[in-house]
């Protein structure tokens, strides 16, 4: 079989790969402690399990409109507008099996050969992976443990050219925890409407911000004609494996992603979007005390890994990431990794893989139980100070 030359372009996300191994050690008997995979490790709230059920027995079970249910793409619109503050319509909603095929069909829709697409780095290795798959140059803007992970605004300034299609955000983010400061986004915003950029705002964890108020890019003038929210289910319900998630975009573009759906998927499953309704529409204690448990979790775990000699941690203000700086180990992000699943039985993931300024970093989801968390900081202890540091 000869596969297009395009398929050598595509990367990946590592999280799949380390769980794929951390399983192989432990159906040989090794206990392995998980902190690789990005997911809240709490079940799905009752009401919403209930409500697909419900859909499920009452005949949600066919194909809808490619750009989602209509009741669910009014309460997005309704849900955005009112957290945004913004007026949002259904028409600019389209919903897809997870928000990361908002990434994809968006870079698809606005960047092709010959064009630059800006993106964090460190930051989700699916961006990279997908702007060179549409065969787009990636460029990517740095963020640095010593601003906070946020960016450099004069820097961005400086990587834009004439051929730049898409900057790419994400706050709170993924793997730093780092969250990106209101003026900081108001000088992106700035930059963005002064040369016409359109912005793709990843804001899946919205929801998962320790320390005041969440701030969108959407809020700063001009950003409604050329800002993408993503943002989906997947987290803040902890509905990972129902696949849910949707994008918030200028009508004209959500036309293009809407057929990118009728290409590609034809549509969500109906019942899951029924579920995500009732998500949205129900009680959202269980939203806020998944988080308030989150935020005890990351205290715990980001003291005990600043007490361990060689590792220093910033402490994040989103998501449920930790991304410690480990560049006094004499190994690299990616040896240290193996290490510790192989000798320490800690499953987490090398900052390289979160690009190259990644480099010098590991990536530890807290997504996982006291108990879990507080076992991994012994196992980490134990491997550091096997291999030494500086
Ligand atoms: N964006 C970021 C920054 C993420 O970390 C993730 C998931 O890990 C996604 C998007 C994708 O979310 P979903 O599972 O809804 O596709």
């Amino acid at each position: 079989m000869r596969f297009a030359e395009r398929m050598s372009l595509l990367g990946t996300e590592t999280a799949f790969e380390v769980l794929v191994k951390a399983r192989a050690l432990e159906a040989k008997g090794r206990d392995v402690v998980h902190l690789e995979i990005g997911e809240p490790d709490f079940d799905t709230p009752r009401h919403i399990i209930e409500a697909g059920k419900e859909a499920l027995d009452g005949g949600y079970t066919h194909y809808g409109p490619s750009a989602g249910l209509p009741e669910l793409r009014a309460a997005i619109a309704q849900d955005i507008s009112r957290s945004r503050h913004l007026r949002v319509t259904p028409e600019q909603v389209v919903v897809t099996p997870g928000a990361k095929p908002i990434m994809f069909y968006v870079i698809l829709a606005l960047a092709q050969a010959g064009d630059e697409v800006i993106y964090p780095n460190p930051g989700f290795p699916i961006y990279e992976s997908v702007i060179r798959f549409v065969g787009a140059t990636p460029v990517p803007i740095p963020l640095r443990e010593e601003r906070d992970f946020s960016l450099d605004v004069d820097e961005l300034r400086r990587l834009v050219t004439p051929r730049t299609r898409l900057i790419i955000i994400n706050t709170p983010q993924n793997p730093t925890g780092g969250v990106l400061p209101p003026q900081d986004l108001q000088a992106i915003a700035e930059i963005a409407v002064q040369h016409g950029i359109p912005v793709l705002a990843d804001e899946i964890y919205s929801r998962m911000i320790y320390e005041g108020d969440f701030h969108s890019i959407t809020a700063y003038d001009g950003m409604q004609e050329l800002a993408i929210i993503l943002d989906g289910f997947s987290k803040t319900y902890a509905m990972t494996g129902w696949r849910l998630g949707y994008g918030v975009m200028p009508e004209a573009l959500a036309i293009h992603v809407a057929r990118l759906m009728t290409n590609s998927n034809s549509c969500t499953a109906s019942f899951v979007q029924r579920a995500g309704l009732a998500a949205l529409s129900g009680p959202q204690g269980p939203v806020t005390d998944m988080m308030a448990e989150f935020q005890h979790r990351r205290d715990v775990f980001v003291a005990g890994l600043n007490t361990i000699p060689g590792m220093r941690c910033a402490m994040p203000r989103g998501a449920f990431y930790a991304f410690p700086n480990v560049s006094a180990i004499s190994r690299s992000s990616q040896e240290l990794a193996d290490y510790l699943l192989q000798e320490g039985g800690v499953a987490s993931l090398a900052g390289r893989d979160f690009g190259e300024y990644g480099e010098g970093y590991i990536r530890f989801s807290y997504a996982n139980s006291l108990a879990n968390l507080n076992k991994a900081l012994e196992r980490i202890a134990d491997c550091v100070a096997k291999l030494g540091h500086k």
